[in-house]
């Protein structure tokens, strides 16, 4: 998917609402729309990239930061204590449905494993 008709690239440029709970100028997170925990956030690559499998070397960085962020923001909402989930879906039998990189950020419930 090229990033002009990316759902997330449109949240990043500001096109398309989203509630934005942090924006540096490599990363941005946000709430899922559809909320699968009390707590479900998003967090991506400003520039987009498709997936977790066409990440390449050069983007170590900013996976480092993806992983940083989402542990600030999960002390930030008093996840710390009781625990959480960050996941990533990768295409088709991860369950990826939209194509622009991005961690899932859940807590505030007990989590099942395995997942479905
Ligand atoms: P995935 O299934 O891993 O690709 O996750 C995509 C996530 O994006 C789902 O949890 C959706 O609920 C969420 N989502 C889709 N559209 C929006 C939107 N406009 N704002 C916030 N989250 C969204
Ligand atoms: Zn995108």
């Amino acid at each position: 998917m090229s990033a002009n008709d990316c759902l997330f690239c449109k949240i990043i440029a500001g096109d398309i609402p989203a509630e934005i709970i942090y924006r540096d100028d490599q990363v941005l997170a946000f709430r899922d729309i559809n909320p699968r925990a009390p707590i479900h956030v998003l967090v991506i690559p400003q520039k987009h990239v498709d997936s977790l499998a066409s990440v390449t070397e050069e983007q170590r960085d900013i996976m480092g930061k993806i992983m940083i962020v989402a542990r600030e923001i999960a002390a930030a909402e008093g996840l710390s204590e009781s625990g959480y989930r960050a996941v990533i879906n990768v295409g088709l039998d991860g369950g990826q449905t939209i194509s622009h990189l991005h961690l899932h950020l859940l807590g505030g419930r007990t989590l099942h494993w395995p997942p479905g």
